[in-house]
C-alpha cells in the first residue's frame, strides 16, 4: 500500500458542501499538496456539537480520506477565537499589544491540540508522513510524539514570524513557540520568518547545527523557508475565459470607461484597509484629473465576526469609505465600492483581469496569495499594474511591483498614480518577470519543495506515491 501523507489543519475542504471553509489560500495549497497522492486530511468540521466526545466524521473520496471532528462550543471559543484568533494571529503579525490573553483560553487551545492528537494517533501508521498546517496546531507535533510516533511530520506557518521579543509577549510562549522544536521541519514563508523563529530558538538556548537545523533540548529541528503560491496555469485559464461569467460583464458595463482599482482582502486588521482608503482619498485630493475617471473596488469579505478587533476594523472601514464617498462622489460617480461578500474564483479572476491596478497593502502578511494571482490573471500583452506592500511576503519574491510602505499616506497615493499612468512599455517589462517566476514557482512546487525537505534527502516520490 506504501505510505500515506497525513495533512492537519484546522478547517478541512472535504468534498461536502458543510466541510467547506471560508475563503482563503490554504485550502488550496493542501489540495495541491494530496495531489497524486494517497493520504488523509484531519481537522475540524467545522460544526459545533455539545455531545461528549464526539466520534470523527469520515468521509472516504478516491485517493483522500477526509476525518472531520466536531468542536464545542466552548472549544471554538477558547482555542478558536480566543487563543489562536486573539492572541496568535495578532502576535506572529508583531501585534503583541493587540492580545487579548487568558487563562481560559489558552487550556481550551492545549485541549484541542491533544484531543486532535488523541483522535489522530490511531489512525497514523507507521510509515505515514504526517504535514501540520498553521498556527492554530502548533502543539500538535509535540503531542504525536508524546503518544509514541517517530513519523516524520512537519510543521508549516502560513502566517509571519514575529521576532523574538515579540514571540515572548505570549505568556506560554515556551509551550507553544517553544514546542515547534518538536518537528522535524518547520516551513516559513520567508527567509525574514525563518531568521525571526532561528532568534528566538537561540535565545532560548539552541545551537545551530549543519544544514539549517537547531539542536534544542535533545530534539533536532530543521527550519526552512517555503514561500506559497498560487495555481498559476489555472488562474491564467480562468481569467482569460473569465468574460464569459455574467457578472464580470455587468460590473465591467457599470464601469462605462471609468479604470479600475481593486482591493481584495478579508475584512482583518492586518489588512491595512483603513490606510489603504487613506491613500486613496489622498489621491484623490492630490489629482483632481483623476476624479469621476476611477473606481476603486474593494471586496471585503467579512471573517472571524465573533473575534472583537474585527469589528472594530469594520466600523472603521465603513466610516471612512463613507467620508470619502460622501467628499468626492456626485450622483453619476462613487469613488470606491464596497462588497462585504467573497466571489468564487472565476468571477475573482475576471475582476483581477479587468483591473488596471491592484492594491495589495497589508501591514504584515505571511505571503499574500491576491498579490499572486492578480499577476497570473492579467493579460500579458497589456498588464495591470500591482502595488506592494513591503510588508507582505510576497514583496519578497515580486521585486518589479510598485513596491510601497503602507504607512506612507503620500507613496501609496503617488504609486496608484503612477500604476495608472505608467506606459504600456514598463507595465509589460515589469509584468513578465513575475508572471515567469509565478510559472515556475506555483503550488505545485511549493508542496514538492516541502515534501522533499521533510523527507530529508529520501524520494518523496517514492515514500510518498
Ligand atoms: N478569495 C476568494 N474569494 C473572495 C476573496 C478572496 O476566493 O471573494 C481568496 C483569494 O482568491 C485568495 C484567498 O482568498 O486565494 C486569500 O488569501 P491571501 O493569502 O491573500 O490572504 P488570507 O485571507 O489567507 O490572509
Amino acid at each position: 500500500m506504501g505510505a500515506r501523507l497525513i495533512i492537519v489543519s484546522n478547517r478541512v475542504a472535504a468534498p461536502d458542501p458543510k466541510g467547506t471553509p471560508s475563503a482563503g489560500g490554504m485550502a488550496v495549497a493542501v489540495k495541491a499538496a494530496l495531489k497524486n497522492r494517497r493520504g488523509l486530511w484531519f481537522g475540524w468540521s467545522g460544526q459545533v456539537s455539545e455531545e461528549p466526545d464526539p466520534l470523527p466524521r469520515v468521509i472516504d473520496a478516491k485517493r483522500v480520506t477526509y476525518v472531520l471532528v466536531d468542536l464545542s462550543k466552548n472549544d471554538v471559543q477558547e482555542y478558536y477565537n480566543g487563543l489562536a484568533n486573539s492572541v496568535l494571529w495578532p502576535i506572529l503579525h508583531y501585534r503583541g499589544d493587540m492580545q487579548e490573553y487568558s487563562r481560559a483560553d489558552a487550556s481550551g487551545y492545549l485541549r484541542v491540540n491533544r484531543m486532535f492528537a488523541d483522535k489522530l494517533s490511531p489512525l497514523v501508521a507507521e510509515e505515514d508522513v504526517i504535514w501540520v498546517h498553521d498556527y492554530h496546531l502548533m502543539l500538535l507535533g509535540h503531542e504525536l510524539r508524546a503518544r509514541g510516533h517517530r513519523n516524520r511530520i512537519g510543521f508549516f506557518l502560513h502566517t509571519p514570524c514575529a521576532p523574538p521579543d515579540i514571540l515572548q509577549t505570549l505568556p506560554l510562549h515556551e509551550q507553544i513557540f517553544g514546542s515547534l522544536v518538536h518537528y522535524d521541519l518547520v516551513g516559513f514563508q520567508t527567509a525574514n520568518d525563518r531568521d525571526n523563529f532561528a532568534r528566538y530558538l537561540v535565545a532560548r538556548g539552541a545551537s545551530p547545527t549543519r544544514g539549517g537545523a537547531y539542536e534544542f533540548e535533545g530534539r533536532q529541528v530543521k527550519l526552512g523557508v517555503f514561500g506559497v503560491s498560487i495555481e498559476t496555469k489555472t488562474y491564467m485559464r480562468l481569467a482569460r475565459n473569465a468574460g464569459r461569467s455574467a457578472m464580470v460583464a455587468l460590473v465591467k458595463e457599470s464601469l462605462s470607461d471609468n479604470r479600475l482599482v481593486l482591493g481584495v482582502d478579508r475584512l482583518d486588521y492586518t489588512k491595512g484597509i483603513p490606510d489603504r482608503i487613506k491613500a486613496f482619498e489622498r489621491f484623490l485630493e492630490d489629482c483632481p484629473e483623476w476624479r469621476g475617471k476611477v473606481t476603486f473596488l474593494q471586496i471585503t469579505p467579512k471573517s472571524r465576526s465573533d473575534v472583537k478587533e474585527y469589528g472594530e476594523i469594520e466600523s472603521e472601514v465603513t466610516g471612512l469609505i463613507g467620508r470619502v464617498n460622501g467628499r468626492f462622489g456626485d450622483a453619476a460617480w462613487t469613488p470606491i465600492r464596497y462588497v462585504n461578500r467573497s466571489y468564487s474564483r472565476t468571477v475573482l479572476a475576471g475582476f483581477y483581469r479587468a483591473a488596471d491596478v491592484a492594491l495589495v497593502t497589508p501591514l504584515r502578511d505571511g505571503m499574500n496569495l491576491v498579490a499572486k494571482e492578480y499577476l497570473a490573471a492579467q493579460d500579458p500583452e497589456n498588464p495591470g499594474v500591482l502595488v506592494l506592500s513591503e510588508f507582505a511576503g510576497a514583496a519578497r519574491e515580486l521585486e518589479q511591483a510598485l513596491i510601497v510602505n503602507p504607512h506612507e499616506t503620500d507613496a501609496v497615493a503617488s504609486a496608484i498614480k503612477h500604476a495608472l499612468e505608467m506606459p504600456l512599455d514598463e507595465r509589460r517589462d515589469r509584468h513578465a518577470p513575475m508572471l515567469s517566476h509565478l510559472q515556475v514557482n506555483d503550488i505545485t512546487k511549493w508542496a514538492e519543495d516541502y515534501l522533499s525537505a521533510l523527507a530529508d534527502g529520501r524520494q518523496t516520490r517514492r515514500l510518498l506515491d
